[in-house]
């Protein structure tokens, strides 16, 4: 097996977002290098007597066949075509690799020096490297969280993943603002567990399509703020006609939902005409309108065993969890082609790989993956099932199978227990258009708002309804 590092990324200058991602695109093109972990982004105050602004930084967990000496000279490489000159020490740097750690002898030979000597003094750097390898052994012989509770001062602050590079004092403004803007405007702010953290921090509630559903039909403000993708905001429309509902970013939608048109549908209910339509939640409303029964990925086995044995069952548009719940009930289905992007990114080399890296821990994935990484995986659960199996298992560390804002959902609800994310490509573009300053936009101005046309709603609303009612 190749060796596994861990480099650290910074950035202070510029456009930091972008050269975090840029660099991060050249380490994974470089020869037979795979990036195997990528921790959250964190804002950092720098060190030394320098004036300059906070850094970003991250780490990254590669395997590679290239020998140490190889690898810094392809980071200093990557460094030099992305503008950086090396010789300003200590000063504001628009990119900057270090390598950390690998699994293999120390190294002290001119310019190379691994582990990197200052690791164990630098919270900006165990905080993520945490994230990806708590129980790694320093050179000190302490792990990586013994040596990160030892640390003091040093003030590190987590953002999501590669996805927000507002500074920590621009969130906490901007939380603070869209709630007093929430209180003043009689709103409830829902989000997505895949939201990004900072704004699954702000809201009123966090959960999964059905409990966001379940908690538009109950709430009784005003306005519904709805961070997530376009088929939510939808199906709160739906539940809500007399509330204004307003998602932050019109151009969120679902990929998925977007598989499974009427006109197609109809002409396989045509073909089936003792067929009963169960649609994942993940589609639109004129979707929803030509079906029986919605399901979310929660509840989904228990919809389709509510339909009577004697009548076909067509489910709509996601083929992976329509496999994994025909697997579940033994129901043959007849299952529409769609499926999520983002899930069928994780691949079966991703759960061997984890098992290799974290062997302890569990391997739980959501059933939107592709049915062999269902399969290989310890179990399968929708985003609120993970968190009740993470909760009530044994196990202190797990591998997250499911969109990346997901694992910021589990730190806040499953303390004291790690999480990894099987791959940091996992990440849904759709679901990170939202960020808080859209939103504190799209409610200060109660636009765009969702709706939908009164007789499309009244036929998809049973649908919604039934999906509503019945359990997890
Ligand atoms: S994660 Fe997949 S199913 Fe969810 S909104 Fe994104 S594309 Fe759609």
């Amino acid at each position: 097996m190749s060796p596994r590092w861990f480099l650290g990324l910074g950035s202070n200058l510029g456009d930091r977002h972008s050269f975090l991602a840029a660099a991060l695109r050249e380490i994974g093109s470089l020869p037979r290098t795979v990036v195997t972990g990528l921790s959250s982004v964190y804002l950092t105050d720098p060190v030394g007597k320098v004036e300059q602004p906070p850094f970003l930084n991250q780490v990254v967990e590669v395997t590679t066949v290239l020998a140490p000496r190889a690898l810094l000279e392809a980071t200093q490489e990557i460094e030099r075509r992305l503008g950086r000159e090396r010789s300003e020490r200590w000063g504001p740097r628009n990119i900057d690799i270090d390598l950390l750690w690998y699994d293999g002898p120390a190294i002290r030979e001119a310019g190379l020096e691994v582990p990197h000597p200052r690791l164990e003094e630098r919270r900006f750097v165990l905080e993520p490297l945490a994230e990806l390898a708590p129980h790694l052994r320093l050179p000190s012989g302490l792990t990586v969280a013994d040596a990160l509770a030892r640390v003091r001062g040093q003030q590190v602050r987590r953002l999501e993943a590669g996805v927000d590079m507002a500074h920590g004092s621009e969130v906490e403004e901007l939380q603070q603002e869209l709630r007093a803007l929430g209180r003043e405007r009689n709103a409830v702010i829902l989000a997505h567990n895949y939201q990004r953290a900072e704004v699954q921090d702000v809201a009123d509630y966090v959960g999964d399509s059905l409990g966001l559903s379940r908690q538009a039909a109950a709430s009784d403000a005003e306005i519904i703020l709805f961070c997530g993708v376009d088929f939510m905001a939808e199906t709160a429309a739906i539940l809500a006609p007399d509330k204004k509902v307003v998602l932050p970013e019109s151009r969120a939608c679902c990929p998925m939902a977007q598989m499974v048109d009427v006109e197609g549908l109809e002409q396989l209910k045509a073909a089936h005409p003792r067929a009963e339509v169960v649609s994942y939640v993940n589609t639109s409303a004129a979707v929803k309108a030509l079906s029986h029964v919605c399901c979310t990925s929660a509840n989904a086995v228990a919809v389709v065993a509510s339909i009577p044995e004697d009548r076909e069952v067509i489910f709509t548009p996601d083929r992976n969890l329509g496999a994994w719940v025909q697997k579940q009930t033994g129901r043959p289905m007849i299952l529409w082609e769609g499926f999520c992007p983002t899930h069928e990114t994780i691949q079966l080399e991703d759960v061997e790989s984890a098992r290799q890296r974290f062997p302890g821990a569990r391997v739980v994935v959501h059933p939107e993956c592709l049915p062999e990484v269902s399969a290989a995986a310890d179990a399968v659960e929708s985003t609120s099932g993970m968190i009740r199996y993470c909760r009530e298992d044994a196990a202190e560390e797990f591998v997250i199978g499911t969109e990346a804002g997901m694992i910021h959902r589990l730190q806040m609800d499953v303390p004291g227990k790690v999480f990894h994310l099987l791959t940091s490509s996992a990440v849904c573009p759709n679901m990170k258009l939202t960020t808080l300053a859209k939103a504190v936009k799209a409610l200060r101005a109660e636009s765009p708002l969702v709706v939908v046309p009164e007789e499309i709603r009244l036929k998809a609303l049973a649908a919604v309804e039934r999906m509503v009612s019945i359990g997890r």
